[in-house]
Protein backbone atom coordinates (compact mmCIF):
# COMPACT_ATOMS: atom_id res chain seq x y z
CA UNK A 1 0.00 0.00 0.00
CA UNK A 2 1.05 3.85 -0.31
CA UNK A 3 2.10 5.63 2.50
CA UNK A 4 -0.17 7.81 3.24
CA UNK A 5 1.93 10.36 5.14
CA UNK A 6 3.82 10.78 1.38
CA UNK A 7 3.31 14.42 0.73
CA UNK A 8 4.59 14.20 -2.82
CA UNK A 9 2.28 12.37 -5.83
CA UNK A 10 3.80 8.84 -6.77
CA UNK A 11 4.42 8.62 -10.30
CA UNK A 12 5.16 5.41 -12.69
CA UNK A 13 7.46 6.20 -15.74
CA UNK A 14 7.00 3.70 -18.77
CA UNK A 15 9.12 5.10 -21.99
CA UNK A 16 10.15 3.54 -24.91
CA UNK A 17 10.33 3.14 -28.74
CA UNK A 18 7.10 2.79 -30.35
CA UNK A 19 5.51 0.00 -30.74
CA UNK A 20 7.20 -1.92 -28.29
CA UNK A 21 3.60 -1.94 -26.00
CA UNK A 22 4.07 0.81 -23.62
CA UNK A 23 1.11 2.23 -24.41
CA UNK A 24 -1.19 -0.56 -23.23
CA UNK A 25 0.35 -1.36 -20.02
CA UNK A 26 0.96 2.14 -19.32
CA UNK A 27 -3.35 2.41 -19.67
CA UNK A 28 -3.44 -0.97 -17.95
CA UNK A 29 -1.08 -0.33 -14.96
CA UNK A 30 -2.90 3.20 -14.79
CA UNK A 31 -6.42 1.47 -14.55
CA UNK A 32 -4.99 -1.57 -11.78
CA UNK A 33 -4.49 1.32 -9.80
CA UNK A 34 -6.94 3.60 -10.33
CA UNK A 35 -4.48 6.38 -11.26
CA UNK A 36 -4.09 9.45 -13.54
CA UNK A 37 -2.93 8.49 -17.24
CA UNK A 38 -0.59 11.29 -19.32
CA UNK A 39 0.24 10.08 -22.94
CA UNK A 40 2.95 12.38 -23.65
CA UNK A 41 3.24 11.23 -27.16
CA UNK A 42 -0.06 12.47 -27.64
CA UNK A 43 1.04 15.88 -26.93
CA UNK A 44 3.72 15.44 -29.37
CA UNK A 45 1.01 14.47 -32.12
CA UNK A 46 -1.48 16.98 -31.40
CA UNK A 47 1.32 19.66 -31.04
CA UNK A 48 2.04 18.14 -35.16
CA UNK A 49 -1.59 18.08 -36.02
CA UNK A 50 -2.14 21.95 -34.61
CA UNK A 51 0.52 22.51 -37.08
CA UNK A 52 -0.33 21.14 -39.80
CA UNK A 53 -3.79 22.66 -40.16
CA UNK A 54 -2.45 26.15 -38.18
CA UNK A 55 -0.09 26.00 -41.18
CA UNK A 56 2.90 26.64 -39.17
CA UNK A 57 6.12 25.00 -40.71
CA UNK A 58 8.59 22.88 -38.53
CA UNK A 59 11.41 25.86 -38.61
CA UNK A 60 8.77 27.73 -36.99
CA UNK A 61 10.07 27.48 -33.46
CA UNK A 62 8.42 30.69 -32.05
CA UNK A 63 5.08 29.64 -33.70
CA UNK A 64 5.33 25.93 -32.30
CA UNK A 65 5.99 27.46 -28.99
CA UNK A 66 3.09 29.74 -28.86
CA UNK A 67 0.70 26.84 -30.21
CA UNK A 68 1.43 25.05 -26.88
CA UNK A 69 0.61 27.54 -24.33
CA UNK A 70 -3.18 27.24 -25.03
CA UNK A 71 -3.16 23.52 -25.42
CA UNK A 72 -6.45 21.87 -24.05
CA UNK A 73 -6.25 18.62 -24.01
CA UNK A 74 -7.89 16.15 -22.04
CA UNK A 75 -7.27 12.56 -21.26
CA UNK A 76 -9.89 10.47 -21.13
CA UNK A 77 -11.21 6.52 -20.92
CA UNK A 78 -11.94 6.77 -24.51
CA UNK A 79 -9.09 8.58 -25.35
CA UNK A 80 -7.73 12.38 -25.98
CA UNK A 81 -9.95 15.47 -25.88
CA UNK A 82 -8.76 18.28 -28.09
CA UNK A 83 -11.39 21.62 -27.72
CA UNK A 84 -13.21 19.28 -26.27
CA UNK A 85 -13.46 16.97 -29.51
CA UNK A 86 -12.26 13.55 -29.11
CA UNK A 87 -9.00 13.92 -31.16
CA UNK A 88 -8.19 9.80 -31.61
CA UNK A 89 -8.91 9.62 -35.02
CA UNK A 90 -7.05 12.80 -35.80
CA UNK A 91 -3.52 11.78 -34.04
CA UNK A 92 -2.96 7.95 -34.41
CA UNK A 93 -2.02 7.70 -37.86
CA UNK A 94 1.24 7.65 -38.99
CA UNK A 95 1.13 10.68 -40.54
CA UNK A 96 0.92 12.34 -37.14
CA UNK A 97 3.46 10.40 -35.75
CA UNK A 98 5.80 11.36 -38.55
CA UNK A 99 4.66 15.13 -37.49
CA UNK A 100 5.45 14.58 -33.96
CA UNK A 101 8.80 13.16 -34.27
CA UNK A 102 10.14 16.06 -36.40
CA UNK A 103 8.97 18.58 -34.11
CA UNK A 104 9.62 17.05 -30.78
CA UNK A 105 13.16 17.52 -31.31
CA UNK A 106 13.00 21.03 -30.56
CA UNK A 107 14.70 22.03 -27.28
CA UNK A 108 12.22 24.99 -26.92
CA UNK A 109 9.00 23.15 -27.41
CA UNK A 110 9.57 19.98 -24.63
CA UNK A 111 10.51 22.83 -22.25
CA UNK A 112 7.27 24.55 -23.17
CA UNK A 113 5.74 21.45 -22.45
CA UNK A 114 7.54 20.00 -19.25
CA UNK A 115 5.44 22.38 -16.76
CA UNK A 116 2.25 20.98 -18.74
CA UNK A 117 3.42 17.59 -18.26
CA UNK A 118 4.22 17.85 -14.74
CA UNK A 119 0.90 19.25 -13.59
CA UNK A 120 -0.49 16.24 -14.61
CA UNK A 121 0.92 14.39 -11.40
CA UNK A 122 -1.97 14.94 -9.15
CA UNK A 123 -3.58 12.61 -6.78
CA UNK A 124 -3.77 9.28 -5.95
CA UNK A 125 -0.75 9.25 -8.46
CA UNK A 126 -0.02 9.21 -12.50
CA UNK A 127 1.18 6.55 -14.68
CA UNK A 128 3.14 8.65 -17.53
CA UNK A 129 4.14 7.08 -20.68
CA UNK A 130 6.14 8.34 -23.19
CA UNK A 131 10.61 9.05 -24.46
CA UNK A 132 12.07 10.68 -21.27
CA UNK A 133 9.21 10.27 -18.80
CA UNK A 134 12.00 8.79 -16.34
CA UNK A 135 14.85 10.72 -18.02
CA UNK A 136 13.86 14.07 -18.09
CA UNK A 137 10.10 15.00 -17.35
CA UNK A 138 9.56 12.85 -13.53
CA UNK A 139 13.30 11.83 -12.51
CA UNK A 140 12.23 11.41 -9.59
CA UNK A 141 9.11 9.17 -10.15
CA UNK A 142 8.53 6.08 -8.36
CA UNK A 143 9.73 3.40 -10.20
CA UNK A 144 10.84 3.69 -13.96
CA UNK A 145 10.64 1.25 -16.81
CA UNK A 146 12.10 1.37 -20.28
CA UNK A 147 9.80 -1.31 -22.86
CA UNK A 148 11.12 -2.20 -26.05
CA UNK A 149 11.04 -4.75 -28.37
CA UNK A 150 13.00 -5.62 -31.66
CA UNK A 151 11.42 -3.27 -35.05
CA UNK A 152 9.59 -6.38 -36.62
CA UNK A 153 7.93 -7.02 -33.99
CA UNK A 154 7.20 -3.57 -33.52
CA UNK A 155 6.11 -3.12 -36.71
CA UNK A 156 4.26 -6.14 -36.37
CA UNK A 157 1.99 -4.58 -33.49
CA UNK A 158 1.43 -1.32 -35.36
CA UNK A 159 0.21 -2.77 -38.16
CA UNK A 160 -2.17 -4.85 -36.12
CA UNK A 161 -3.32 -1.96 -34.26
CA UNK A 162 -3.79 0.43 -37.11
CA UNK A 163 -5.52 -2.28 -39.41
CA UNK A 164 -7.91 -2.51 -36.48
CA UNK A 165 -8.95 0.56 -36.43
CA UNK A 166 -9.60 0.53 -40.51
CA UNK A 167 -6.27 1.99 -41.87
CA UNK A 168 -5.10 0.70 -44.71
CA UNK A 169 -1.27 0.25 -44.14
CA UNK A 170 1.62 -1.99 -45.40
CA UNK A 171 3.86 -3.91 -43.15
CA UNK A 172 7.13 -3.21 -44.86
CA UNK A 173 6.46 0.47 -45.19
CA UNK A 174 5.19 0.56 -41.10
CA UNK A 175 9.13 -0.87 -40.80
CA UNK A 176 11.04 1.63 -42.46
CA UNK A 177 8.65 4.08 -40.90
CA UNK A 178 9.76 3.01 -37.44
CA UNK A 179 13.08 2.51 -38.36
CA UNK A 180 13.32 6.03 -39.16
CA UNK A 181 11.30 7.58 -36.03
CA UNK A 182 13.61 5.66 -33.82
CA UNK A 183 16.56 7.14 -35.83
CA UNK A 184 14.80 10.95 -35.12
CA UNK A 185 14.06 10.10 -31.27
CA UNK A 186 17.64 7.96 -30.96
CA UNK A 187 19.86 11.25 -32.13
CA UNK A 188 18.06 14.23 -31.31
CA UNK A 189 20.06 16.53 -28.71
CA UNK A 190 17.33 17.03 -26.53
CA UNK A 191 16.04 14.00 -24.16
CA UNK A 192 16.50 11.33 -26.75
CA UNK A 193 15.27 8.37 -26.27
CA UNK A 194 17.13 6.18 -24.10
CA UNK A 195 16.36 4.63 -21.03
CA UNK A 196 16.88 6.54 -17.62
CA UNK A 197 19.82 5.26 -15.61
CA UNK A 198 17.85 3.81 -12.70
CA UNK A 199 15.10 2.44 -15.08
CA UNK A 200 13.90 -1.47 -14.93
CA UNK A 201 14.37 -2.52 -19.11
CA UNK A 202 11.92 -4.86 -19.97
CA UNK A 203 12.16 -6.46 -23.86
CA UNK A 204 8.88 -7.69 -24.80
CA UNK A 205 10.23 -9.32 -28.52
CA UNK A 206 9.37 -12.87 -27.15
CA UNK A 207 6.64 -11.72 -24.77
CA UNK A 208 2.90 -11.42 -24.94
CA UNK A 209 1.19 -8.36 -23.07
CA UNK A 210 -0.48 -10.20 -20.04
CA UNK A 211 3.26 -11.29 -19.07
CA UNK A 212 4.45 -7.77 -19.40
CA UNK A 213 1.73 -6.01 -17.42
CA UNK A 214 1.97 -8.72 -14.47
CA UNK A 215 5.86 -8.33 -14.63
CA UNK A 216 5.49 -4.89 -14.31
CA UNK A 217 2.73 -4.38 -11.52
CA UNK A 218 5.20 -7.25 -9.68
CA UNK A 219 8.04 -4.72 -9.92
CA UNK A 220 5.95 -1.65 -9.09
CA UNK A 221 4.22 -3.83 -5.69
CA UNK A 222 8.22 -3.93 -4.74
CA UNK A 223 8.21 -0.07 -4.01
CA UNK A 224 4.91 0.94 -2.83
O1 LIG B 1 4.56 7.49 -28.36
P1 LIG B 1 4.14 8.01 -29.70
O2 LIG B 1 4.44 7.06 -30.84
O3 LIG B 1 2.72 8.47 -29.72
O4 LIG B 1 5.04 9.32 -29.94
C1 LIG B 1 5.06 10.00 -31.17
C2 LIG B 1 6.34 10.82 -31.26
O5 LIG B 1 6.32 11.86 -30.26
C3 LIG B 1 7.63 10.05 -31.01
O6 LIG B 1 8.16 9.44 -32.18
C4 LIG B 1 8.57 11.11 -30.46
O7 LIG B 1 9.22 11.82 -31.49
C5 LIG B 1 7.64 12.08 -29.76
N1 LIG B 1 7.66 11.95 -28.31
C6 LIG B 1 8.69 12.57 -27.61
N2 LIG B 1 8.71 12.53 -26.25
C7 LIG B 1 7.76 11.90 -25.57
C8 LIG B 1 6.71 11.22 -26.26
C9 LIG B 1 6.71 11.24 -27.64
O8 LIG B 1 9.57 13.14 -28.22
N3 LIG B 1 7.80 11.90 -24.24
Amino acid sequence: MIDPSRTSVPVIAIDGPGGSGKGTVSTAVARYFGWHYLDSGAIYRVLGYLAHVKQVSEDDVSGLVALTHNLDIVFAEEGIFLDGQNAEGLIRTEEAADRASRISPIPEVRRSLLQWQRNQARLPGLVSDGRDMGSVVFPDALCKFFITANSQKRAERRYKQLREKGFDVRIEQLLREIAERDERDAMRKASPLKPAEDATVIDTTEMNVDDVISTVLEEIERFL
